[in-house]
């Protein structure tokens, strides 16, 4: 049943141009939304894909009806693909479609309904203004990302993971129903009661078995005020122990919002003791590391919410108990008080400064991976502390997470083990003529990837990127035979999301 999914699609450069009929098909589309066709050329926040046209039509859909004519005639069609693409923040062109249609999903009606402790949004909509409008109402989503310019659809196809993810779980596990147009064009409402299966798969599921239209999530009263505090670590076991003392912790017990990255000890003003620093003011004394530190610190991030009526007197009290029994180096401490829009929008800020100096729009070769909390220390030394040990020009991320608040009937993959790490390795360094070229740095990603392989780390990628059929059943694991049987179900054609690279669009009409 499932052997002709198995076959894999192959590199953008080698696809065959598409024919006359299919562009015939995607003129012929009667949107309420539009379509261009050809596609205005495009490409992805990681921009390893250069200039390549992200697809042959792009449609603006109005709605759901709109992306389930377009996935019906890609049905029709002699070879059609379809990918939804939410802000195209992807790495490794996740969102393209060389020789099909993409869907503009930010196009879509972006209204938000209230109801009774949820918000009801389309898919399109960048969690930013998410935030904006449950705040008119005091809410706010519990389970963010660290930068909020991505879509609700975006993100729910991979995991959404931040500092508070140890205690709600990724954004996978924050949403309550969904509305989804299968690659056969059906148009779903499914949840953990109706139409289950389709749910979870769908949730992590890498845009393989439907495009999200539209998605209810869950909200909690919203805070006002965050203390936001750093502190630092020399040693490694001692950074990590605290940082899994934290997420362990009963709710009244510990933090909001934990998170950690490891830096260099230097005053390298990108990689170094400057990027602590929470703002011009708030940087950590160099004086104060002691001289027989080893080449990478290590900094966790933690935060606590408060309302504007709890007095100075209790939140320092309440952080102070908190912080009490953790390692870090003495004096080695920064803390502000922000506004909750300012905590969440922190990677904003950061985006503003990239885009003047031209960053921001350079190539991105990023590299996500959870391992497990078994080799975390052997990774640390292995990784941090010899191959990163210059750093990389970006946040090196660093948290631990509990397996237990993740659904495993989500098509997400993890480690094995209660307790498992992010390592998010967020290079801005300049490339060639002005830094490395990109192929150095790409060639340290696989050393990192073959690192963890030859080592025998538990580790999965996070935003995967593989090309090769093998590749793809080892990250899956034993979870490839539901993911397979899945796709078998819900997009048989293997129309959506070829961007992954998974499967291989099949010619057999439905
Ligand atoms: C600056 C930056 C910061 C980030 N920070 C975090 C972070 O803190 N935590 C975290 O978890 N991730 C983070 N990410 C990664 C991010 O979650 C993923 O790259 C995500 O896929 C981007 O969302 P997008 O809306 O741009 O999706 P796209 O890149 O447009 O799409 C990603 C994939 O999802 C599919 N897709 C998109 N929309 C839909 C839909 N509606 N229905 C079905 N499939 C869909 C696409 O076809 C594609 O396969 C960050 C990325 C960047 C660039």
């Amino acid at each position: 049943m499932i052997a002709f999914l198995e076959r894999f699609v192959p590199d953008i450069d080698s696809e065959t141009l598409p024919n006359e009929t299919d562009i015939g098909l995607c003129k012929a589309l009667d949107l309420q939304g539009s379509i261009s066709c050809p596609a205005p050329a495009c490409t992805d926040f990681g921009g390893l894909n250069g200039s390549r046209p992200l697809a042959l039509a792009l449609a603006r859909p109005a709605g759901p009806d709109d992306v389930a004519k377009v996935i019906r005639a890609a049905t029709r069609s002699s070879g059609l693909t379809v990918a939804a693409r939410g802000n195209g923040h992807s790495i490794n062109g996740q969102a393209m479609a060389a020789r099909g249609v993409v869907l503009e999903m930010r196009a879509m009606d972006s209204r938000m309904e209230l109801r009774q402790g949820y918000v009801v949004v389309a898919g399109g909509v960048l969690w930013e203004d998410v935030l904006m409008e449950c705040l008119e109402h005091g809410l706010a989503p519990r389970s963010w990302t660290d930068y909020l310019g991505l879509t609700v659809g975006g993100t729910l196809s991979n995991a959404g993971i931040s500092g508070q993810a140890f205690r709600y779980g990724p954004q996978t596990s924050n949403v309550s129903e969904m509305q989804v147009v299968t690659g056969k064009g059906d148009i779903v409402v499914c949840s953990e009661r109706e139409n289950s299966d389709l749910f979870f798969a769908v949730l992590g599921g890498l845009g393989q078995f439907g495009v999200i239209t539209r998605a209810t999530i869950i909200l909690q009263p919203a805070p006002d005020m965050v203390r936001w505090i750093r502190v630092v670590y020399g040693d490694f076991e001692e950074f990590a122990s605290d940082a899994e003392f934290l997420v362990t912790r009963n709710e009244c017990d510990s933090f909001d919002y934990v998170e950690g990255f490891a830096f260099v000890n230097s005053d390298d003003p990108v990689n170094g003791w400057d990027s602590v620093s929470l703002d011009s003011v708030n940087r950590i004394d160099p004086d104060r590391i002691p001289a027989n530190a080893g080449p990478v610190l290590y900094c966790l991030e933690v935060a606590l919410h408060y309302r504007n009526q709890d007095s100075f007197k209790t939140v320092d009290k309440i952080v102070n108990d908190m912080l009490r029994p953790l390692r870090f180096l003495p004096g080695l401490k920064l803390a502000v008080d922000v506004s909750y829009v300012d905590f969440l929008l922190r990677v904003k800020r950061v985006e503003h400064a990239a885009k003047v100096n031209g960053i921001w729009d350079a190539p991105h070769p990023w590299l996500n991976l959870l391992v497990s909390k078994r080799d975390i220390i052997d990774f640390d030394r292995t990784v941090f502390k010899r191959i990163l040990r210059n750093g990389i020009g970006g946040p090196m991320l660093v948290y631990p997470l509990l397996r237990s608040k993740w659904d495993l009937r989500t098509s997400v993959v993890l480690p094995e083990g209660e307790i498992f790490y992010l390592i998010a390795l967020l290079r801005f360094s300049r490339l060639s003529p002005e830094g490395p070229p990109l192929e150095e740095v790409l060639a340290q990603n696989h050393e990192i990837i073959q690192c963890c392989i030859t080592n025998g780390f538990d580790f999965k990628l996070y935003l995967p990127h593989y090309r090769s059929e093998e590749q793809w059943k080892r990250h899956f694991g034993k979870q490839w035979p539901r993911f397979i049987e899945r796709k078998a179900l819900y997009d048989p054609m293997a129309i959506l999301a070829p961007g992954q690279r998974i499967f291989s669009r099949t010619h057999k009409s439905l």
